[in-house]
């Protein structure tokens, strides 16, 4: 059994996506050749947003929106401490401090209440310039977005949703990547959209800002690549991967259906000792990972990994722990919770090519 099985899903698709690769191949506009602009249109209408624009990877998406809000040396962006790598690394790399949040003991994701009390915190130190939020659907849970968003509101802060793991997520039928004042995600492969290389896009709703990143990506062009009038960078995402990027959207509803019911088939049979994934009523997730809390991780590890089942630890340290972040002088006391879930979040294989129900997990305890 594969954790994710991408092949599968190749097999599944391997006629379109081949058609698709190979009229690229055919025209040889390889970099922002006409799938490019296809698959944005695509992407605005699914996630329901004015504009979706593509860049190198979810990584790229995030500096890019960074550099539209122009956040650097002074501001800062809290974000949650529970998260991958990515979300805090942008902030610091654009010059600004990241300042960390804890996590919701129900949904992993960014806790609102710790959010309040960090930016009080820093108007009180007067040191810093609170800037800005960016919120993690970590998993594929949309945040708290009605709480985030009054909070940015009420204390003035920009909003920037990472739905690199959320997209194909919803709370009340609005989809993530339409939350916030401008939202990323990742084509990474093992995404719940991903290609078969690295890609990512930002969404907003913000004419100005759709125009900025426009620019940034492409060496801050103006009239063209060769006018540049502001400093960029180069993100762009290949022709080849928004061809096959087409063909994974056109099947993702499909998909998103199979990785829900596989994830309540193991809420209904897994072991009651475990603590299951909680979906708040209105929320959807896309299942970008199924993950549990357990006592003693590696014995259930063990067990599993007996059966050839692999599970995976998403993640195993909190951004306050991470040896680049170290200066910042964070113990774990300052985030109890993120720091239990970083002792025992267990991730159990996730992806729509699995059977939808499986008799191997159940008697793992
Ligand atoms: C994967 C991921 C990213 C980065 O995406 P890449 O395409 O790998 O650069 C950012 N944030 C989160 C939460 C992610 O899971």
């Amino acid at each position: 059994m594969n954790f994710i099985d991408l092949a599968a899903q190749y097999q599944h698709l391997k006629e379109r996506i081949d058609l698709r690769i190979k009229r690229v191949l055919d025209h040889g506009t390889y970099i922002m050749g006409p799938e490019v602009f296809e698959l944005e249109e695509k992407l605005a209408e699914y996630v329901g947003v004015k504009h979706a624009i593509t860049c190198a990877n979810g990584t790229d998406a995030l500096q890019l929106s960074l550099m539209v809000l122009d956040i650097g040396p002074g501001d800062v962006v809290f974000c949650p401490t529970f998260t991958f790598f990515a979300t805090a690394e942008v902030i610091a790399y654009a010059g600004a401090t990241p300042v960390f949040v804890d996590s919701d003991i129900d949904t992993f994701n960014m806790c609102p209440e710790h959010l309040e009390v960090q930016i009080n915190r820093i108007l009180v130190e007067k040191k810093l310039t609170p800037k800005a939020i960016i919120s993690v659907d970590l998993f594929g849970l949309p945040a708290n977005y009605p709480r985030i968003e009054a909070i940015a509101k009420k204390y003035q802060l920009r909003l920037i949703e990472d739905a690199a793991q959320g997209f194909g997520g919803e709370i009340s039928g609005k989809k993530a990547g339409a939350f916030g004042d401008i939202a990323t995600t990742s084509f990474f492969p093992a995404k719940p959209l991903g290609c078969y290389g690295d890609g990512g896009a930002v969404f907003t709703n913000n004419d100005e800002y759709a125009e900025l990143v426009k620019s940034y990506r492409v060496h801050g062009k103006g009239r063209d690549k060769y006018d540049n009038v502001r400093i960029g960078i180069n993100s762009r995402l290949d022709t080849i991967q928004a061809a096959i990027l087409l063909e994974k959207l056109a099947e993702f509803p499909i998909e998103l259906k199979k990785r829900n019911n596989i994830a309540h088939y193991y809420s209904q049979s897994l072991p009651s000792s475990f603590i299951k994934p909680r979906i708040p009523s209105e929320y959807s997730s896309s299942w970008a990972q199924y993950t549990l809390l357990v006592e003693d991780r590696e014995a259930v590890r063990e067990q599993y990994a007996a059966k050839g089942i692999p599970t995976m630890i998403y993640y195993g340290t909190c951004m306050h722990n991470q040896t680049a972040f170290s200066h910042l002088g964070y113990t774990d006391e300052d985030f109890p919770v993120a720091s239990m879930l970083a002792e025992k979040v267990l991730s159990l294989p996730m992806h729509p090519y699995l059977p939808a129900s499986t008799s191997d997990y159940d008697d793992a305890n």
